[in-house]
């Protein structure tokens, strides 16, 4: 079966609740007949009102983090009970700002990742290279480490996403070459297979990530293994739409 595209928006710590609901009433319109499935994954503090403005759309809303615990003594982290509550679909996980600023983990991306399995949330895990690690030709051993341990004890992988987000690419307007995305994406493909299954690694979506915008989104969604976007300065405007209509 073909993997359905799926592009979705990280608004990071951007937006309010009115420029967001503005954005998403002129989105909404826009992306109604889309052959992917949309996502805007926001800030938590804008989750009740985004997930208002979306009602009768085809945006569902997301989280750009989830806590493993249930409840409890963990300032300023949200749970799955809390994001369940307002109907939140997709939570990223182990985004590379939360990586090198917030001391996310390997360890940690997998607990996380677990706990919105467990809770029907599609856990959308972030993996991908530093600009150094690149040009010291170990890519594919970094991407290893973090889908070995970031994937740990997943049942089944076909309910994860994967974004595979170069770290040079993201907020800096140097984005993969269309092969370079390829190329990397079909390795961690081929390494989901290995870890898991051959069969099952084809079913699971993966997406880039890393300055994709209306110029070059058709280019990499062309790409075979290429199967979305997770989208960061893009999604705060309109152009999200044109990168959601990739295929017209
Ligand atoms: C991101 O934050 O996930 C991202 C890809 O950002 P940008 O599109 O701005 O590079």
């Amino acid at each position: 079966m073909a993997r359905k595209p799926f592009i979705a928006g990280n608004w990071k710590m951007n937006m309010t609740a009115a420029s967001g609901e503005k954005l998403i009433k002129e989105l909404a319109p826009l992306v109604a007949d889309a052959n992917c499935d949309v996502a805007l994954c926001v800030p938590a503090i804008l989750i009740p009102a985004m997930t208002q403005a979306a009602k009768g759309t085809n945006i569902a809303i997301g989280a750009e983090n989830v806590h493993w615990a249930e409840k409890g003594a963990y300032t300023g982290e949200i749970s799955c009970e809390q994001l369940k509550e307002y109907g939140v679909k997709y939570a990223i996980i182990g985004h590379s700002e939360r990586r090198q600023c917030f001391g996310e983990t390997d360890e940690s991306v997998n607990k996380r990742a677990l706990a919105a399995l467990a809770n029907c949330i599609t856990p959308i895990v972030c993996v991908g290279e530093t600009l150094e690690e690149r040009e010291s030709g170990i890519t594919e051993k970094v991407l290893d480490r973090q889908l070995t341990d970031g994937l740990k004890d997943i049942e089944d992988v076909t309910k994860i996403v994967i974004a595979y987000e170069p770290v040079w690419a993201i907020g800096t307007g140097k984005t993969a070459t269309d092969g370079q995305a390829q190329e990397t994406i079909a390795y961690i493909r081929k390494k989901i297979g290995q870890l898991f299954c051959p069969g099952c690694a084809e079913k699971v979506i993966i997406q880039y990530g890393g300055s994709m915008n209306a110029a070059n989104c058709k280019g990499l969604m062309a790409q075979p293994d290429i199967d979305g976007g997770l989208i960061g300065g893009a999604s705060l405007k309109l152009d999200f739409a044109t990168i959601v209509n990739f295929d017209k």
